[in-house]
């Protein structure tokens, strides 16, 4: 495989079948890091064509596949990630601008997910047997691949994503396209490879790199296509939904979120518990420079201890150590791109406007030794006395801005938190047990962590209420978006039924 040589299609390498390629630019310079094919929909028809190829053939095809067969690819692929952890992470990191630290933690986290996926299946039964209230009849319920699946992933975790898609969709028997960000690329290339090394069988896996429109746009529509499993933002999700609703595909949207990170005032009652709570909400924030779709971007701290709380808060961004991802010592790496920027900017700036009062960051920081001019670095940023009016408390930013808005009572507090279209997320903190179950109860968001932030298990769904999305990934309703359900009734004893009297 040569560089720019970067789309899988039926077992084979290629390039674009117009020939085109688009440069990757590493955010901490904006300097190209590599190029890659720009697949158009021509090589989007061709890599549809493959998996339905290797979806619908014979005896041995992949859905056909024994499933300990399948698990022990999945396995392979869990060694393989292992074994090439440090030149994954590392290229994850440059792409990205994450730390080489957190690519580390992602490429784990994805083995960990191979793993789960083939656990779950080889720990099934083979269908649920339902009472049909006769010995003459026999009733069972089993789960079928769903066919040819279109995986489209975003540029934050583009490995992570891949995983939580690609994973299931393979344990369950299925087939796909998978085209992940063009904006990050590269590590979805390295999988794909470990795929094809560990014995995927040609067709079964395909890749196409290019742009959403018109790669991803041409999944979403293509008759072929029985499966859209989406992540991304909420107005690309709006587009696949559309593209795909004429040929009734199923479609999985995991898309924003606005998350609110609520602190009650006893959560800070020692030093202790008050420098967890800071240290968290830091965390829940700015990780990845905020382009966490679980980004914990709204504080909604009780007022009582709003200034100390803030204080803190702005006192440690400001020291938080920007630069390059690789570089030692880094705490935080640059945004995406030269439009994420743009957007945190025009975030900050329509937050001022709007009253908010800048407590710390709120523009690009300093070039230095780790730091390159030209890079995409923002500084944390923290912004009080928001509320939710403001089109920054509203509105995903996807970058290092942390809003600040407070309550006095515990009502209040549900109110502002479950106040966003989104869903995805969101946290309580408080050392009182019957409070942290009641608001946890009353979160209208699809992942809800009491004195804590981010952490996910693979066993556990994830997914939103609202405009965060449609479907879960991971556990066991992860796996049963890759499938569909069949009753099977078998009549041991016909007879005629003697409706019709002729
Ligand atoms: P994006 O919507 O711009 O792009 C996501 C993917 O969709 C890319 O591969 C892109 O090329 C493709 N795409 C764009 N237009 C398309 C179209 N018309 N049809 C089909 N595909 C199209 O999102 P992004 O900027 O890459 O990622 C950031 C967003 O992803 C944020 O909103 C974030 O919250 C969300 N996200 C959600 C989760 C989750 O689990 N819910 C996880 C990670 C990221």
């Amino acid at each position: 495989m040569s560089s720019a040589e970067t789309i899988h299609i039926d077992g084979v390498w290629r390039a674009a079948a117009s020939g085109a390629q688009r440069e990757v630019l590493d955010p901490a310079d904006a300097k190209t890091l590599a190029v890659v094919s720009e697949g158009g929909a021509d090589d989007t028809d061709a890599a549809v064509a493959a998996a339905r190829r290797a979806f619908d053939g014979g005896q041995g095809a992949w859905p056909r596949t024994p499933v300990a067969e399948r698990a022990a690819l999945l396995r392979r692929v869990a060694e393989l990630l292992q074994r090439d952890r440090e030149e994954i992470a590392l290229t994850e990191s440059r792409d990205t601008g994450k730390t080489l630290e957190e690519g580390r933690i992602d490429v784990d986290c994805v083995a960990d997910a191979f793993r789960y996926f083939a656990d779950l299946v080889v720990g099934e039964g083979a269908g649920r047997v339902v009472d049909a209230g006769s010995d003459t009849l026999h009733s069972v319920v089993v789960h079928e691949p769903v066919g040819v699946c279109a995986l489209i992933t975003p540029w934050n975790y583009p490995l992570l994503q891949a995983s939580w898609k690609v994973a299931p969709a393979l344990a369950a028997g299925n087939t796909f396209v998978i085209k992940p960000s063009e904006v990050t690329p590269l590590s979805t290339v390295l999988l794909m490879k470990l795929l094809v090394e560990a014995g995927l069988p040609d067709g079964v896996g395909n890749l196409v790199t290019g742009a959403g429109d018109p790669v991803g746009a041409r999944l979403s529509e293509h008759p072929d296509v029985d499966l859209v499993s989406f992540t991304g933002g909420l107005a690309s999700g709006v587009k696949v939904a559309q593209a795909a609703a004429p040929t009734v595909k199923k479609v999985a949207l995991e898309l924003g979120g606005k998350n609110p990170n609520v602190v009650f005032a006893d959560a800070c009652a020692t030093d202790e518990d008050f420098d967890t709570a800071v240290d968290q909400a830091l965390n829940a924030g700015f990780i990845h420079s905020g382009q966490v779709c679980s980004a914990g971007s709204r504080l909604i701290v009780e007022e009582s201890v709003r200034d100390r709380f803030v204080a803190e808060l702005a006192r440690r961004a400001e020291k938080i150590r920007l630069g390059r991802g690789t570089e030692d010592g880094v705490e935080c790496g640059p945004l995406v791109s030269a439009q994420q920027l743009d957007k945190t900017e025009a975030y900050v700036a329509s937050a001022l406007a709007e009253g908010a009062t800048l407590r710390c960051g709120g523009s690009q920081p300093e070039p230095n030794e780790v730091r390159p001019a030209g890079g995409y670095f923002f500084s944390p940023t923290v912004l009080d006395h928001c509320h939710r009016a403001m089109k920054v408390v509203r509105e995903e930013t996807f970058g290092p801005i942390l809003t600040v808005e407070t309550f006095r009572t515990e009502d209040e507090a549900v109110a502002l938190a479950n106040d966003t279209e989104y869903g995805l997320a969101g946290a309580v903190w408080t050392k009182d047990a019957g409070r942290a179950r009641r608001v946890a109860g009353r979160l209208r968001h699809g992942t809800v962590w009491i004195n804590d932030f981010h952490p996910y298990l693979p066993q556990a769904e994830w997914g939103g209420f609202g405009k965060s999305g449609t479907g879960r990934e991971l556990g066991p309703a992860g796996l049963a978006e890759y499938r569909e359900a069949k009753h099977i009734y078998q009549n041991l004893a016909p007879e005629p039924v003697r409706w019709f009297a002729g």
